[in-house]
């Protein structure tokens, strides 16, 4: 019986994770949920796993849970409130994996303490491995951590790997990864109506249902250029080795191009169960409750390559870590906050990139090997994005 902590509980990942480790009482306890705001959800999930913690970032909600709590079935809960005990949480003793699945740069502590404690961590939080980069590598080849990608691609491509393989491992018979992406809900838009699509457009993506965050940058592709970095990172790669591949039919989650001329694909609904599931049965296997793949009903699967000109955020993602340093960590904080922007309608869908490559093009180069440095860039890169959001903005 394994003890899980996920954070993010009340997130899409978190939900799916969830709903998979109640598929296996026998094998997964839920130690601790956390949630930033949404308690009315967290109750729910609290009535069905019962966690012996939860934390609730936001103080005033945690105050709130706590006193909804009493008298009731689960009153025995210890409920915690701040970021720090995120951290705490996600290092306790009984917790043996932890879910990363807070989105953005707040879930960078506790997922990194997660790795240095030698915990299995189960990362769907990308932008943490995107900011942090060598130094997230560094915590879990130190402490002995397994790190398992969650990220439907990246899951992919570990499950294509040679058998035996550790994330973070070179391995020189593979040659390429051929990261597949859907293209987004803006694939075949015609390019002078982007400036004008609006979020609820921006958030409808045509094949997976995901938090808004995540789906704004699938419109992007600010997300296949974060992943191509996750990538680099996860399988020890360099960016000419990975291969951006739109495939709209998200059938195929990934490929890995062996130097024998062998490739080979995982294939599957996209349904996030499936990676989930894959990571917390991982060496073994398990149901997921997604849906068999009707290869009849997908009948066909195409193939394009990646549009630079029609996707800015490519290029910047290419143009990040081919400088490296800290520059990875500047777009993503860049990005998270041209995205925030738009989704509250303060600057156009087009502004997003624009946003990014101005904040970029005000740093230089320097290595990101400390925390401090990495909190220090991150921080500063927020400053000055918003500082730009707020030319752009109309009001
Ligand atoms: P979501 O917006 O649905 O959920 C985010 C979760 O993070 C919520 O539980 C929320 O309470 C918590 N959170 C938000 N801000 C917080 C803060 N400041 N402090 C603490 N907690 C906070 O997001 P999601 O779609 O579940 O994505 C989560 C992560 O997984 C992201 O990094 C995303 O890129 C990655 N991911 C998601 C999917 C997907 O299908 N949803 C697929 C691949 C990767
Ligand atoms: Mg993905």
């Amino acid at each position: 019986m394994k003890g899980i902590c996920i954070l993010g509980a009340t997130g899409s990942i978190g939900v799916s994770t969830l709903d998979v480790v109640g598929r296996h009482p026998d094998l997964y306890k839920v130690v601790a949920l956390t949630a930033n705001t949404n308690i009315a959800d967290l109750y729910q999930q609290c009535l069905q796993h019962h966690p012996a913690y939860v934390v609730v970032v936001n103080a005033a909600k945690a105050e709130e849970f706590k006193a909804q709590l009493v008298n009731s079935p689960i009153a025995d809960i210890t409920v915690l409130t701040g970021s720090d005990a995120l951290t705490e949480v996600a290092t306790l003793d009984a917790v043996d994996s932890v879910m990363a699945a807070i989105v953005g740069a707040a879930g960078l502590l506790p997922s990194l303490a997660a790795a240095k404690a030698g915990k299995t961590v189960l990362l769907a939080n990308k932008e943490a491995l995107v900011m942090s980069g060598d130094l997230f590598m560094q915590a879990v080849t130190d402490s002995g951590a397994e790190l398992l990608p969650i990220d439907s691609e990246h899951n992919a491509i570990f499950q294509c790997m040679p058998a035996g393989y550790k994330t973070g491992d070179a391995n020189k018979q593979v040659r390429r990864i051929l990261l597949t992406a859907s293209g987004g809900p803006f694939r075949q838009m015609p390019l002078e109506l982007l400036p004008n699509v609006t979020p609820a457009q921006a958030v409808a993506h045509p094949n997976w249902d995901m938090g808004k965050k995540i789906s704004v940058d699938s419109a992007t592709m600010m997300n296949k250029g974060l992943e191509m970095i996750e990538a680099c990172l996860l399988f020890n790669m360099e960016p000419e080795q990975i291969q951006i591949v739109i495939h709209p039919q998200s059938v195929i989650h990934s490929m890995v191009d062996y130097v024998d001329g062998t490739v080979l694909a995982q294939m599957g609904n996209p349904d996030m169960r499936i990676p989930i599931a894959h990571s917390l049965a991982w060496p073994e296997r398990f149901d997921s409750g997604a849906e068999p793949l009707n290869i009849f009903k997908v009948a066909r699967m195409d193939f394009e390559e990646p549009n630079f000109e029609r996707f800015p955020c490519l290029r910047l993602a290419y143009q990040a870590i081919h400088a490296g340093g800290i520059m990875p960590t500047v777009l993503n904080a860049a990005n998270e906050i041209a995205v925030e922007a738009f989704l509250n309608e303060q600057v156009r869908f087009t502004d997003i990139p624009v946003i990014i490559e101005k904040c970029m093009d005000t740093f230089t180069v320097k290595p990101a090997d400390t925390l401090e440095i990495i909190l220090d860039i991150d921080n500063q890169a927020r400053q000055i994005a918003q500082q730009l959001v707020n030319q752009l903005s109309p009001s």
